[in-house]
């Protein structure tokens, strides 16, 4: 990266990558680059046993049912729409979080809008971080209905670090009989999940976001017995002279040729994140957030949102600045942020940043605290 550039937006996609990642994704197209699934020629077996890594890396970190339930997906997105128009049928009912990405949104809202299902939206801050866990489930409770069928939530928003209480949420929905779909876009790689545990059945992770990898592969995880309906038909090298995609899991779900080369870059990725640790990650993130914080609150005319939860999404305004300025004038300092919107119609609403947006500084595990010094120094320039 130029030196005098920051990186700061992480959450909408990790920067720069691991040199194992670049190495890797050209070692791969220089000599193993076969289609994977397509062949048994060496190139192609090559290809196939990559892929076969990085799926067993995720599954590993994910705590999934088998290898055979992770399904490549183009990205974050890709996975939720394949999960939510593949497992909801007419007449369902499903419910969101007040805070959901249009990811989740979208989708639904199109559903509804076709008069294929209803919706409801639950409050995700409800109480300090001890209590919220059982209010948020209490507030999920009421509004469940006799055809609830699903729950879609992300597990760390993308405009505040607010983590969803997922287990508690899981228990929830396994006692009710309620699908349990996990938007993983900000929380896969910042901190630890495991699907067996948090009883999620189907989770979806981006792969170039805190897993480290590059931009082009993300994937569905599916819990146990989940068959989905799908979402495009085509060509996956498995039971080739049928009509009917009726090839279990992940093939089902993989019609056309994988991105092989993102797939390795986050098999790199996968390796650089279990060669720091987790828990290393989270708690420098963290670290970085408090420091950015304590020193921005000291400025007078800097508004934070949601300050109390600590993780790696820092959100704040500049008064008598709008959100896409303020993020133009720090990034003519060299400080990489995002103003204005962040993809999120109800996290705005939520949040009281729908007339105004608001600027988003999000940390990843290569900046440090001279990162957050510099960026708090040019915000207090700017005052
Ligand atoms: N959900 C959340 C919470 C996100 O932050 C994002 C990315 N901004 C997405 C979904 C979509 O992710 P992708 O770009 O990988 O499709």
């Amino acid at each position: 990266m130029e030196q005098r550039l920051i990186y700061l937006d992480n959450a909408a996609t990790g920067f720069p990558k691991p040199q194992k990642v670049i190495e890797e994704m050209q070692e791969f197209m220089m000599y193993s680059g076969g289609n994977a699934g397509r062949g048994s020629h060496v190139l192609a077996m090559r290809a196939a046993e990559k892929v076969f890594e990085c799926r067993n890396k995720l599954a590993q970190l994910f705590d999934a049912e088998g290898v055979e339930q992770v399904c490549f997906t183009l990205n974050t997105t890709h996975g939720l729409n394949m999960c939510i128009k593949g497992l909801l049928k007419r007449g369902d009912h499903v419910l969101i979080s007040d805070m959901e990405h249009n990811a989740v949104y979208r989708p639904i809202y199109k559903l509804h809008a076709q008069g294929v299902v209803d919706y409801d939206i639950f409050p995700s801050m409800v109480g300090d971080s001890k209590r919220n866990a059982t209010r948020i489930c209490e507030g999920i409770a009421k509004l469940v209905r006799r055809n609830t069928r699903m729950l879609v939530c992300s597990g760390t928003s993308n405009i505040s670090s607010m983590t969803m209480p997922l287990a508690e949420i899981g228990r929830l929905c396994r006692r009710l009989g309620i699908l349990f779909v996990v938007d993983g876009a900000q929380c896969a790689g910042h901190t630890p999940i495991s699907m067996k545990n948090m009883h999620i059945d189907a989770l979806c992770v981006p792969g170039h976001k805190g897993l480290l990898g590059p931009q082009g592969c993300g994937a569905v995880i599916l819990g146990k017995g989940i068959t989905a309906q799908t979402l495009m038909e085509g060509g996956n090298g498995v039971d080739s002279l049928e009509g009917a995609m009726s090839y279990g899991s992940p093939e089902r779900y993989e019609a056309g040729t994988l991105p092989a080369p993102a797939i390795v870059g986050l098999s790199a990725g996968l390796d650089t994140l279990s060669s720091i640790g987790l828990d290393k990650i989270e708690a420098h993130e963290k670290r970085l957030f408090r420091r950015a914080r304590e020193r921005l609150t000291l400025l007078e005319g800097v508004k934070i949102y949601t300050p109390q939860y600590e993780g790696s999404v820092l959100l704040f305004n500049v008064a008598g600045r709008g959100a896409e300025e303020t993020a133009r004038t720090l990034s003519d300092k060299g400080i990489c942020v995002r103003g204005g919107y962040h993809c999120s119609a109800l996290g705005h609403r939520t949040l009281g940043t729908a007339d105004t947006g608001a600027v988003r500084a999000s940390f990843g595990p290569f900046n440090s605290s001279k990162d957050v010094d510099a960026f708090c120094d040019a915000v207090g320039e700017m005052i």
